[in-house]
């Protein structure tokens, strides 16, 4: 194994990532439950090159939100210093760069927005600049590329020679840092810097870094573990003499009824605990508590209404869900079409997403014996 004991990196997060079109840095944004920044800290971590630690720079008058944040996410720890970044980024890295110890030997300068670094290329990029001075992640050009003035195109370049680069770009401490002493404008990336002065960098094009996504307008904001989200809930009422039956707001003729401070529609219960729970939102004891007047004998049908009103609130949309219902007595096949409409319309959903079954329990347990019904959930929501 070598010895990476003196191998660090630079986390540039000084940025205000204005196009990712939110009030604070979008660093800090959380996706699946955690800041871009920890996510890139942790990614750096993972590849197992940084022995000598990892320096962020971050914006002066940001650096104690930053470090909340990380405590909030426990990764602080993943930070072995914090450097005031400055007004662009060629002074943040140069910052970076006069801030680490002056044994380093290799350097990875990183962009926090690129928060799914791979492993593999982090490594890749390290072993190059171990072998040829510099390594710089590279993914081919995909699209047509042209030279344009006001609007106009004259030329198209040949795509086969164009590279699109990414971070980490990782180089020779004491070449970088000669690169940067001799440069006094303002580059784009580090790489450019390294050219200035050695002529060219060595790209380390690996399939790998496609994954490699910079984390820039709100669009990107897609964690692939959170795309969809999915919930389950479960509910059980006892059938009483005197009540109407009510299942997925369907009003079924039987000479019982379930007992409950609402209708008591055990199914679209169950259907709204799958929702709550899938968007991490509680459940419906807590949100239409049925100790509150407001509740009695109210529409299920309405509360699924508000809770999906809530988690469009939220950012959510409803998938596809599937409720089962446990039922002895009565038949309930003839009204499952009925059903599924009533929660497809209240859900603002395609009659398509939704499913409705039931079944019995061949007169087992409660439902069996006709005490009572019972309905589980499962819902996905995007
Ligand atoms: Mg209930």
């Amino acid at each position: 194994m070598m010895d990476n004991s003196k191998t660090r990196a630079i986390v540039v997060a000084a940025g205000r990532g204005t196009r990712f079109g939110r009030p604070y840095n979008k660093i800090l944004h959380r996706m699946g439950g955690e800041t871009i920044l920890s996510r890139c800290l942790r990614a750096l971590r993972k590849s197992g090159q940084f022995g000598g630690g990892i320096w962020c720079v971050t914006a002066p008058d940001e650096t104690e939100k930053v470090k909340e944040e990380l405590q909030k996410d426990g990764a602080l720890s993943l930070v072995s210093a914090f450097v005031p970044g400055g007004d662009t980024r060629t002074q943040s890295v140069r910052h970076g760069l006069a801030a680490l110890p002056h044994d380093t030997d290799i350097v990875a300068i990183h962009d926090a927005a690129r928060c799914f670094v791979p492993e593999t290329v982090v490594s890749a990029c390290v072993l190059s600049a171990r072998e040829t001075g510099s390594g710089v992640p590279a993914t081919p050009v995909t699209d047509t590329v042209k030279e344009a003035i006001d609007g106009r195109a004259f030329h198209t370049l040949d795509r086969s020679h164009l590279r699109c680069v990414q971070t980490p770009q990782t180089f020779r401490y004491d070449q970088i840092m000669r690169a940067y002493a001799r440069f006094a404008g303002e580059a784009t990336d580090d790489a450019a810097v390294y050219e200035r002065e050695y002529g060219q960098v060595t790209l380390v094009e690996l399939p790998e870094c496609a994954e490699n996504k910079k984390i820039t307008h709100p669009s990107d904001d897609r964690d692939p573990g959170q795309a969809f989200r999915i919930g389950m809930g479960y509910d059980a009422h006892r059938l009483v003499e005197g009540r109407a039956l009510i299942l997925c707001g369907v009003n079924i003729p039987y000479e019982k009824g379930l007992l409950g401070h609402s209708d008591a529609d055990v199914a679209v219960h169950a259907l709204m605990d799958a929702l709550l729970g899938a968007a991490g939102l509680g459940d419906i004891g807590k949100l239409f508590p049925d100790s509150d007047p407001a509740y009695k004998g109210i529409s299920s049908i309405e509360l699924l209404k508000r809770v999906c009103a809530l988690l469009h609130a939220h950012g959510y949309r409803p998938g596809n869900c599937d409720v089962t219902i446990v039922a002895q007595r009565p038949k309930l096949m003839p009204y499952r079409e009925e059903m599924a409409r009533n929660l497809a319309a209240a859900m603002g959903a395609d009659i398509s997403q939704v499913s409705v079954k039931a079944t019995t329990t061949e007169g087992m347990g409660f439902e069996g014996e006709g005490l009572g019904i019972s309905a589980s959930a499962v819902a996905l929501i995007r």
